[in-house]
């Protein structure tokens, strides 16, 4: 059975991939299934940069099909920031809760309808002998002036998704991945594979 990797160690990102991977009849495999393989240093500018990156470099290494993605949020009126930065905003690697306040501080006086924001989610297909496929999702949104909600992770509870009229730690974990940058990405990739399969016939 062919294999696709996901290079990530977190499950809830790869078991959203299963539903794509597994009715093709690929066997979807993480990080976690290959603890010797050292961490890929998130070194890019930009979300694409750093998926590309983790999805050559271990492709290379195993020499099979690697899936990479980097995501995080855009605020406008950050010009951009947090950005490829999300995860160690407030300088301690996932910290949730103080990337939130920073983020809140930051925008103290910034009014609401200028407070646009997306989540942004790269994906990179990797494969030997074939030119890497990348792929890209948002959703839009604004900073609310605190935190709303108990679902999800991340900024979720500040991030009000204009599409469901609700802070995205509001949502269900199916209603969110209905709407989600990250489900978006994984539709276009979707698309991409399809047409690769019939330009490969
Ligand atoms: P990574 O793609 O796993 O490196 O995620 C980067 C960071 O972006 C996370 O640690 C979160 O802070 C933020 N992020 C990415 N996706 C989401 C999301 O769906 N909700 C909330 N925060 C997110």
């Amino acid at each position: 059975m062919n294999t696709v990797i996901i290079a990530t160690k977190n499950i809830g990102k790869a078991k959203d991939f299963e539903k794509l991977f597994l009715p093709m009849g690929m066997t979807v495999k993480t990080l976690l299934d290959y603890p010797e393989l050292e961490d890929v240093d998130e070194t890019g500018t930009t979300f694409e940069e750093n998926a590309v990156l983790k999805a050559e470099t271990i492709s290379k290494v195993l020499g099979v099909m690697v899936i990479g993605d980097d995501s995080g949020l855009e605020v406008d009126a950050l010009e951009g920031r947090p950005g490829v930065y999300s995860a160690r905003y407030a300088g301690i690697e996932k910290n949730d809760e103080a990337n939130i306040d920073k983020v809140l501080a930051e925008l103290q006086d910034v009014p609401e309808n200028e407070r646009t924001a997306r989540f942004c989610c790269a994906l990179a297909m990797a494969e030997p002998g074939k030119e890497t496929v990348t792929v890209f999702g948002t959703c839009e949104g604004h900073i609310l002036l605190e935190r709303r909600g108990s679902n999800g992770f991340g900024y979720d509870p500040v991030f009000f998704v204009e599409s469901e009229g609700k802070a995205m730690a509001e949502l269900t974990s199916e209603e969110k991945n209905e709407i989600s940058h990250r489900a978006k990405a994984i539709n276009q990739l979707e698309k991409s594979l399809k047409d690769r399969q019939q330009s490969d016939v």
